[in-house]
């Protein structure tokens, strides 16, 4: 079980490649306490998804070590992570309804060629009522709007009792309201020790919900609260050229030239 008092997340000098020569990761060192909710930022092909499927354990990391409450996992093998992979990455054609996804969950606990049974669609069901999705239960997924989908995935994580939970990007292409309801969902998880780690490119809305932000670009460039981590000179590193921060509800213009003369 998890080793007392270790941190939920721990990952030492990560490196990942694609085998292209050009290094996705490198040296990405950080923790992330039980419970905790932190934000990973940086530009498209920083390493975001690559670092979440190294954590997963769905693809394999060229140097250093991840652990998982105290304990490494072997691929794909760790029942504690729940993992919310960005939408485009998923085949939404797959004719299944929304209940078949969350019953994936319970695949582990089932195992591949038993039936499943009562209790695993009663997990599978308080998963579905945690996310508010029990109406929508029997529906095709990909009739579903973006935001519900996300909620879905979320509750499949919740039907295999994860206590971490990865979402990449999960507000992208989802609407306001869409993303008010994943909030609340997440809120809910805080007050039940759930650790969130989620990637998001909005930098605004990294800086006014979440109170750690891992900010990176191959190489972790910063870790903490967003006063510390968006600082005109980490962001022009991270982004380059020019980009526009909203600090205090000012926009705030940073160019590469502000901070490298
Ligand atoms: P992010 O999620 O921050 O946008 P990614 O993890 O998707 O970044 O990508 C990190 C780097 O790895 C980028 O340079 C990207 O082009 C490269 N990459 C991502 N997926 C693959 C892949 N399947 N094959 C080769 N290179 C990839």
């Amino acid at each position: 079980m998890h080793i007392h008092d270790a941190p939920a997340l721990a990952l030492t000098a990560i490196a990942a490649s694609y085998g292209n020569g050009k290094p996705a990761l490198e040296e990405v060192s950080f923790t992330v306490a039980p419970g905790e909710r932190a934000a990973i930022v940086g530009p498209n092909g920083a390493g975001k998804s690559t670092l979440f499927k190294v954590i997963v354990g769905l693809m394999p990391h060229t140097a250093g070590d991840v652990l998982v409450h105290g304990h490494s996992h072997h691929a794909g093998d760790c029942p504690s992570i729940g993992y919310v992979p960005q939408r485009e990455a998923v085949d939404w054609s797959f004719p299944v309804t929304v209940m078949d996804v969350v019953m994936m969950g319970r695949v582990k606990e089932i195992g591949w060629l038993r039936r499943a049974g009562r209790a695993d669609r009663e997990a599978a069901r308080a998963a579905l009522e945690q996310v508010g999705m029990t109406p929508q239960a029997v529906r095709p997924i990909a009739d579903l709007s973006g935001g519900q989908q996300q909620r879905v995935f979320i509750a499949r994580a919740l039907a295999q009792r994860a206590d971490v939970l990865l979402l990449d990007e999960p507000f992208s292409g989802v609407d306001m309201e869409a993303q008010a309801a994943i909030f609340e969902i997440l809120d809910h998880l805080r007050e039940r020790e759930v650790t969130v780690l989620l990637s998001t490119h909005d930098l605004q809305m990294a800086t006014t919900r979440f109170d750690r932000l891992l900010l990176l670009n191959r190489r972790l460039l910063a870790d903490g609260p967003a006063v510390s981590v968006l600082t005109p000179e980490r962001l022009a590193a991270a982004y380059g050229g020019r980009l526009t921060v909203w600090r205090d509800g000012q926009p705030l213009t940073v160019t590469t030239d502000d901070c490298c003369p």
